[in-house]
């Protein structure tokens, strides 16, 4: 599997790549091109340009979750690009209107609208598997004591807004020969639920070779420490936070873990 990172908070230097606060990843796996995440604009295009990937051959697009920093980059892409046929793997709930502090924060289309551009939407509310190695987790059960349990903002449900517990958040596990391998979108759902919730299906103890993407950790407070003590017991391999994790957690997880930069531009080979 390789995993190039189209959109990061971060970009390398002199590379001259648009970074936004934001995430997609495009992945090649077997015969599958998969875009995880869109991004927040049309940045995405220019940088899958510029690095020479073409998105218009995609088979799958993951939505990790429905915040518009991970969706609304959509738009601009079927605007562009013709996805009839290309899956679309999307929990229901990333569809739904979502709102923070008075502003909408949701996925900024509906999923007959992605009906229309000739998407096969599956519900990712289960597992999907996308290739023999590569597996979409569906929704994540939240079995940790210290993550998963703060909502953020709120969603509307049959007209009335409801707070967003965010049920739509998952990730993809990866099945490497050294092991379990994790992308994560936004984690809302807690990273270590992720890594548990992706042993269980596949089977195997709780442990990941490594993982990419945001973890959701911001606060120097007890979530941070839980979760440096889980991820020095479950992950044997490097860990690549990005995206929704500030330098202090970073620095925090770099006293115990290995932990790599990652930037718009960035590519990862998985055997
Ligand atoms: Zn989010
Ligand atoms: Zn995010």
């Amino acid at each position: 599997m390789k995993l190039t990172v189209l959109s990061d908070n971060y970009t390398y230097i002199d590379r001259y790549f648009i970074g936004e606060p934001a995430l997609s990843f495009y992945i090649e796996e077997g015969d599958e091109r998969i875009l995880f995440d869109t991004g927040y604009s049309d940045s995405v295009i220019f940088n899958a340009e510029k690095m020479g990937i073409n998105l218009s051959n995609l088979t799958t697009i993951v939505l990790s979750h429905g915040h518009n920093d991970h969706t609304r980059g959509l738009p601009y892409l079927w605007r562009k690009y013709d996805f009839h046929g290309v899956k679309l793997i999307a929990h229901p709930l990333a569809f739904m209107k979502k709102r923070y502090l008075g502003e909408l924060i949701g996925a900024p289309f509906t999923r007959a609208e992605c009906e229309r551009h000739g998407m096969e939407i599956i519900d990712g509310s289960k597992p999907v598997k996308i290739s023999e190695r590569l597996l979409f987790l569906g929704e994540i059960q939240r079995v940790t004591a210290f993550e998963g349990k703060r909502p953020l903002g709120e969603y509307e449900l049959d007209g009335r807004w409801t707070k967003d517990d965010l049920y739509d958040d998952s990730a993809l596990v990866y099945e490497g020969e050294a092991g379990l391998f994790i992308i994560t979108g936004c984690s809302h759902s807690g990273i270590c639920n992720i890594i548990c919730h992706a042993c269980e299906l596949k089977k195997t103890e709780v442990r990941a070779d490594g993982v990419i993407g945001g973890f959701h950790l911001m606060e120097e407070d007890e979530q941070l420490e839980e979760t440096v003590r889980f991820l020095k017991d479950h992950t044997s391999g490097k860990l690549y936070p990005c995206h929704c994790v500030s330098l202090k957690a970073k620095h925090r997880m770099m006293q115990e873990l290995p932990v790599e930069e990652v930037g718009v531009g960035m590519e990862l080979v998985i055997r």
